[in-house]
């Protein structure tokens, strides 16, 4: 079929393997390009086929020739669909790895299930005895619980309604938009599936089953960013969330394994593109960024991680010993000229203003659209195996 992007809100439903395959070549090329340091060997990352999990998985693979098992929650291709992005990242990854002579497995499924735990610490018994560094990347939209309960996150404010700027992508329109803030129970909710308590459990059951090494290091990715989003982050629902891994990570050092939270850039991926208000913060973000020559995408950031922040001798950390991969983005004089631009952005002079042409790139790029070197007209097989 020839494969182009459908767009509905803010996902695109369509997926480009070759694209894909493109887009996880480049990545891993910057990543060989690039000096090591001496890291972990056998690496677990849940939440592997986007974003910064994948973006891990290829810096653990290709700085330290890590062996890396990938969990994911993917769609292959079914008649006039295309796979998920994140299948032919993942088919792409496995290809280049084996390739290149590295141990590379992907367990398809719901990380949070029991039997995908079960199912993944089998693997690591038979095929690699203990993981050395656990990378907890999830970005979910809800949970099923053992018991058939499923708890759905919501992004919302806590306490008062948060009026400011958003940016209707599809219309390139400014407008002013009023988040309400979440009941109780969403906020509960939304701490069930993306706080800290998964993590733990994937931690517990890991050393339950003798399957993680004593000086093992885990990371989870969290996110603080300006005022202007704070009452939508930082202090709201997802907020709530991220205090809650936060806690976690001090629970799980305090029982053995060294915990970090790395707080990361804002970037485009499919998680964030949900999130009101914060894509036009993006794009203004990216403008001014790029304009200093200092901005970065996922895998520069997680290059900077583990090689600069995590594996360079003691971890380079913050007061709160958390690692600060948003260093760059939160410099003063970088905040300063997004606020200005912030407070006088409009519909009349977003170009000027916000780069939303790296926005768009970047949103297609999740989809494998818009690769260097590839054929958006040509016939494609939309048809990919993972060996899983
Ligand atoms: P993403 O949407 O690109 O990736 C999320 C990954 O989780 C995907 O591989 C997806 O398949 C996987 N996943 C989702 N549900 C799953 C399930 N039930 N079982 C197994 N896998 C599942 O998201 P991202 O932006 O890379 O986010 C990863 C982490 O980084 C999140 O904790 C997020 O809050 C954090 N973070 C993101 C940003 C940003 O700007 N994007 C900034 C800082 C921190």
């Amino acid at each position: 079929m020839i494969i182009k992007p459908k767009v509905r809100g803010f996902i695109c439903t369509t997926a480009h393997p070759d694209g894909c395959r493109a887009i996880v070549k480049e990545q891993i090329d910057y990543i060989k390009s690039q000096p090591h340091a001496n890291g972990p060997k056998k690496v677990l990352v849940i939440g592997a086929s986007m974003g910064y999990g994948l973006a891990s998985r290829i810096t653990a693979a290709y700085s330290f020739g890590a062996a890396t098992l990938g969990v994911i929650f993917d769609k292959p291709a079914s008649g006039a669909r295309t796979a998920s992005s994140g299948w032919y990242n993942t088919a792409a990854f496995e290809s280049f790895a084996h390739e290149d002579g590295l141990y590379a497995k992907t367990v398809n499924g719901d990380a949070y299930s029991q039997e995908i735990k079960d199912k993944v610490i089998s693997i690591i018994k038979n095929d690699l005895g203990k993981v050395d560094m656990v990378v907890y990347s999830l970005a979910a939209p809800r949970r099923t619980m053992a018991d058939g309960t499923t708890y759905t996150s919501v992004l919302k404010t806590v306490g008062e309604p948060y009026t400011n700027k958003t940016i209707d992508l599809k219309n390139r329109v400014v407008s002013n938009i009023t988040v309400e803030p979440a009941t109780e129970d969403e906020i509960a909710a939304t701490v069930k599936v993306m706080g800290g308590e998964d993590w733990k459990a994937w931690i517990d059951a890991l050393k339950e089953a003798d399957a993680i090494e004593s000086d093992a290091v885990t990371v989870a990715y969290s996110y603080i960013g300006p005022d202007i989003t704070h009452p939508m982050y930082a202090d709201g629902s997802i907020g709530k969330a991220k205090d809650d891994l936060f806690a976690a990570s001090k629970q799980i050092t305090a029982d053995g394994i060294k915990a970090y939270i790395s707080v990361n850039k804002a970037l485009v991926t499919q998680s964030s593109a949900a999130i009101p208000i914060v894509p036009l913060y993006i794009s203004i973000l990216y403008k001014v960024m790029k304009a200093h020559g200092v901005h970065e995408g996922c895998i520069e950031q997680m290059y900077r991680l583990m090689n600069q922040k995590l594996y360079c001798g003691d971890p380079v950390v913050d007061s709160e010993n958390r690692i600060r991969l948003d260093d760059l983005e939160m410099q003063d004089e970088i905040q300063s000229e997004v606020n200005g631009l912030w407070s006088t952005i409009t519909s009349e002079n977003l170009d000027t203003h916000a780069d939303l042409e790296g926005y768009y790139e970047d949103f297609y790029r999740l989809f494998g659209f818009g690769a260097k070197g590839i054929d958006y007209d040509a016939e494609t097989d939309p048809e990919v195996t993972i060996d899983l």
